[in-house]
């Protein structure tokens, strides 16, 4: 077969080039093209298992859009792609963009939840995205399929689908207000909803972060990430690619049962390295290290020039934590590059400059959430994390309850306007309507900002109001967790109408003790715990260990461990009866 779409002539194109002279992001796959870049995918020891140079990605690609092409699949046609961590994954989403098409980036299964839950989260995912064929790694064939099925969509495998014919056929002509891809958003407070990228709205937002970070060609990307989600898909496979920078890969799933296989990995490499993780990624890590000298024995972390932050929700200790534990190995606190974005605004939305690490501000816990000073309690502190400023091309602003802006160091809801920002979510107008307000979108965030730079101080939806009081659940999570015992995400705090129409907070806590009387000593700690910084008597359920739900992309979900509480899904563990 020959390709039917000519490689740009070096006289074209002289490397490095800008992110921002690319029209589309087939450009930008064109362009890396030529590079000797590529993506590296490794085994769960972090031993190289698969070179994939852009070059090789490329006509991989074109391939793929022409059996897509071969299918009847075509201009806006969307093609649901499970999204593992491969070569074929690579290829197929670079294919629907040549065809035109709209990949949509699905989860793979995860260890929460069962079969069951997997496929229905699928088919609905595949019913909301409405697409021509869903294309799976032949492993979960049997799920896969079953969520196929169900909405009536053709099911592949990328196994079955790369026997395929792929006669070469016209590529459409794409242009920069086209979809590209859509990406679904996490479903921490809600189901995941599909947001549609425009070519536009991705290269800037490539462009902006990766200005924002200062990537240049010779730095490596090292990530665990899963690219269903806008962290692992935009800032670990179209970041490189549209930078013509190489990658190092390690499957999500490898990443849970071998965690320092990613310090490793970052050990490795000669040159400058950027990777990125959610909190839970360092604490994780940093709970691993048993001995400093297995630290400097086997790490070397001096040349981890960006240690990404963001997703969710930074918590300065367990960073500090992750320094202490690293510093042995030439990790720099530095390093932290704290960032703030979401799948509507593409991916960033404000990044910290480099070198100026984690920065936090004391608040009052009752200025956080709005509420009168209580002078019969000690006041109480939170460390908010600077997120950075707004990337390039990228506005930000504080908006109080009736659209009004704040000042500096008001709290209210985070705006943010910008080229990309998304226009609507997929077939959703009413989720639309809600959040985008004369091109701002309404983050739901509330955050302030302080000399230009972006604080976070927690989700609108998950604000515990009771008596008219607020209170944020991460104070009472976070100080729970201070409890011995206790780790970064073991606490789930809401709250819920009882029978009697009130609203009641609860605090759900994983236990891992086993005698029965410890428990009932646990379970009140955690109610003095809880009435010392709220002045309320919670519910508190102990449950067992890895019961609170998380999102596919790791976050905690509170808005689903209420559902499953109220549900009966998540069962306490019964305490003794007091004598
Ligand atoms: P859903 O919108 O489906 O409920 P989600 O908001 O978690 O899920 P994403 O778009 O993946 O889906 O995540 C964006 C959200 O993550 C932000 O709105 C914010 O709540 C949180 N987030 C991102 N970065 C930070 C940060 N640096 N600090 C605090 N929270 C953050
Ligand atoms: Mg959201």
């Amino acid at each position: 077969m020959t390709d039917s779409k000519p490689m740009p002539t070096p006289n074209d194109c002289p490397l490095p080039r800008r992110r921002s002279d690319f029209a589309t992001f087939a450009e930008a796959i064109d362009y890396a093209a030529r590079s000797a870049k590529g993506l590296n995918f490794h085994d769960m020891r972090g031993d190289l298992e698969r070179p994939y140079p852009f070059a090789e990605m490329r006509a991989d690609a074109l391939k793929m859009a022409y059996r897509l092409i071969a299918a009847g699949i075509g201009r806006e046609d969307r093609v649901a792609l499970v999204a593992e961590t491969s070569p074929e994954f690579a290829a197929l989403f670079c294919g629907c963009v040549y065809a035109g098409a709209w990949p949509v980036p699905l989860p793979l299964p995860t260890t929460f939840g069962g079969k069951e839950s997997y496929i229905d989260q699928l088919s609905v995912q595949l019913e909301s995205s409405d697409p021509k064929m869903l294309i799976y790694p032949g492993e979960i064939a049997e799920m896969a399929k079953a969520a196929a099925d169900r909405q009536g969509c053709e099911g592949i495998s990328w196994e079955e689908f790369a026997q395929a014919d792929a006669p070469q056929a016209d590529l459409p002509e794409l242009s920069p207000d086209d979809i590209c891809y859509l990406q679904y958003s996490s479903g921490s407070t809600r189901f995941p909803t599909g947001v549609a990228v425009t070519h536009r709205a991705l290269l800037h937002n490539l462009y902006g972060h990766a200005t924002g970070v200062d990537l240049g060609v010779n730095d490596r990307v090292v990530s665990w990430l899963p690219w269903y989600h806008d962290m692992g898909l935009v800032g670990c496979f179209l970041s490189p690619i549209a930078n013509q920078a190489s990658c190092d890969y390690l499957k999500t799933e490898h990443f849970a049962r071998r965690p320092l296989a990613w310090l490793d990995l970052i050990s490795r490499n000669p040159g400058n390295t950027l990777s990125y993780s959610p909190t839970f990624g360092y604490d994780i890590c940093a709970r691993r290290i048993s001995s400093q000298s297995q630290v400097s024995e086997r790490f070397d972390l001096s040349r981890w020039r960006t240690a990404g932050n963001g997703a969710d929700m930074i918590r300065p200790d367990v960073m500090q934590n992750f320094v202490n534990a690293f510093a042995e190995a030439g990790f720099k606190a530095s390093a932290f590059t704290p960032s703030y974005g979401l799948a509507e605004a593409t991916l960033a939305v404000t990044v910290m400059p480099p070198g100026e690490g984690i920065r936090v501000e004391l608040v009052e816990e009752e200025r956080l959430s709005g509420a009168e000073r209580d002078l019969s309690r000690p006041a109480r502190y939170r460390a908010i994390v600077n997120c950075g400023k707004p990337l390039p091309g990228m506005e930000v602003e504080i908006r109080g309850e009736h659209g009004e802006i704040k000042g500096d160091h008001q709290i209210g809801k985070v705006w943010c306007r910008g080229e990309s920002v998304m226009h609507s979510y997929f077939r959703n107008e009413e989720a639309t309507n809600d959040c985008l307000v004369h091109g701002w979108l309404d983050t739901g965030d509330m955050g302030y900002l302080g000399d230009g730079y972006l604080f976070i101080v927690g989700r609108a939806k998950d604000m515990i109001i009771i008596n008219g009081k607020n209170h944020w659940p991460q104070d009472i999570e976070w100080a729970v967790e201070q409890l011995p015992g206790f780790n970064h995400g073991d606490v789930a705090a809401f709250s819920f109408e009882t029978e009697g129409g009130e609203e009641a907070p609860a605090v759900l806590v994983h236990c891992r003790v086993s005698d029965p009387e410890e428990r009932v000593r646990l379970h009140e700690a955690i109610r003095d715990k809880v009435r010392s910084i709220t002045g309320m008597n919670c519910v508190v359920e102990l449950v067992p260990p890895r019961t609170l739900p998380r999102t596919s992309s790791g976050k905690l979900s509170r808005a689903k461990a209420k559902r499953l509480y109220l549900a009966g899904e998540i069962e306490p563990i019964r305490l003794l009866e007091a004598a």
